[in-house]
């Protein structure tokens, strides 16, 4: 395959490096980081300057019927990313790549944002941009809904659509087409979340410190999926360090390789219906070190989930939510998690990025997968 990115900050701004590691030096990347670890002596403020303030500082909320329903004793806590102001976890994520540019000097008033997503970064950082009065280029795979173009348009956003038949390195695929772009416009940069150390440093620094001390330090486990692995890397390696006893588990769609053994990433499974996470390569920044256990995930599996999350406990996330919950739960039965146990689940996104699609009742029958909302506790975890 042809490698359209080279490592570090050029002309063509900031590119990836395929197949390389994230930049891990910590405390390099902190120094020239604006945000470092949260201060929790410093109250919430009454009123927020502006709707980038907003994010972060999400609830923990615990699941009362799910779990109980399959029979599980330990406690499941869900962490409501879908809480922050443009939906997702991704806004973290967006506004610290913003600021980090900005302080490298990097970004520039009058440059130009271009960035591949899955729509939730996109949507972050169209909000950062429109604040901040950066033009921006979101590029999405055809696949992803809607509702997120929607909103990024909304935001003034220009998106890009890249046909879901090109591989995402070809020249009309997704990193083909921001490299493209960014060649063809003057002071266009492209902040790269697949491998800049900011995504998941934003997640190490703030999500990950967030949930310790949301939980007074007592985690078991601590579940997330992986799109480009900011979130399973920051959090995964901050619980490695100061709460070495809590198990990572990722959640992984089949048809995605991140799953390890690699061996439980064989499959005949050719499309992933669920949006922002699993690919077919491995994105700089995902560190599977981190990770003691993966779960693999079937789509029907996933949306009966989503959906059994939404009526069952009353939680208006999006479709990965319910990947992530499903991979949690096998896990927590895998290795006999039971009363006083604690298992903490991140739910990235919201129910209004699906509206027309998990969440309306036709689409899924269109799909087959009203069955796995109808019989509520299908044999899920047999898959
Ligand atoms: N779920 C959804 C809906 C997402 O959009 C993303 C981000 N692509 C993730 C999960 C995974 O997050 P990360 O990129 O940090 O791995």
């Amino acid at each position: 395959k042809p490698l359209y990115f080279k490592a570090g900050i050029n002309d063509a701004g900031r590119v990836a490096d395929k197949g390389s590691k994230c930049t891990w030096n910590k405390n390099a990347d902190r120094s020239t980081s604006v945000h470092t670890f949260v201060d929790w002596n410093v109250p919430r403020p009454k009123i927020f300057p502006d709707a980038l303030a907003v994010i972060g500082h999400t609830p923990l909320v615990r699941l009362n019927r799910i779990p109980q329903s399959l029979g599980l004793e330990c406690e499941v806590l869900v962490k409501c990313e879908f809480l922050n102001p443009g939906g997702s976890v991704k806004d973290r994520m967006a506004l610290r790549l913003l600021d980090d540019a900005e302080k490298a000097g990097v970004l520039k008033p009058g440059y130009t944002v271009v960035e591949p997503s899955s729509g939730n970064t996109g949507i972050g950082l169209a909000m950062a941009c429109a604040i901040r009065g950066y033009r921006c280029i979101v590029v999405i795979p055809e696949k992803i809904s809607h509702e997120k173009e929607f909103v990024m348009r909304a935001l003034g956003t220009e998106v890009v659509r890249t046909p879901g038949t090109a591989d995402e390195f070809s020249p009309e695929g997704l990193f083909g087409t921001v490299h493209r772009l960014i060649k063809e416009i003057p002071n266009a940069v492209n902040l790269d979340q697949f491998s800049n150390a900011s995504n998941p440093l934003t997640h190490y620094d703030t999500t990950a410190e967030e949930i310790y001390h949301q939980c007074d330090g007592k985690v078991d486990m601590v579940v997330m999926g992986a799109g480009t692995g900011g979130s399973i890397s920051g959090i995964g390696r901050k619980f490695k360090e100061i709460s070495p006893q809590t198990k990572v588990v990722g959640a992984d769609p089949y048809g995605s390789v991140y799953g390890y053994p690699d061996s439980i990433n064989k499959t005949d499974v050719e499309f992933i219906e669920i949006e922002g996470i699993g690919y077919t390569f491995l994105p700089t920044c995902l560190d599977r070190e981190v990770v003691d256990h993966w779960e693999k995930v079937l789509d029907k599996d996933s949306l009966g989930m989503a959906r059994r999350l939404i009526r069952e406990e009353g939680l208006l996330i999006g479709a990965s939510c319910g990947t992530i919950l499903v991979g949690a739960l096998r896990a927590a039965q895998k290795m006999k998690l039971g009363k006083g146990h604690r298992v903490v689940v991140i739910l990235p996104d919201s129910i209004r990025n699906y509206l027309t699609k998990f969440v309306c009742d036709q689409w899924m029958e269109q799909r087959g997968f009203q069955e796995a909302v109808n019989t509520g506790n299908h044999k899920w975890w047999d898959t």
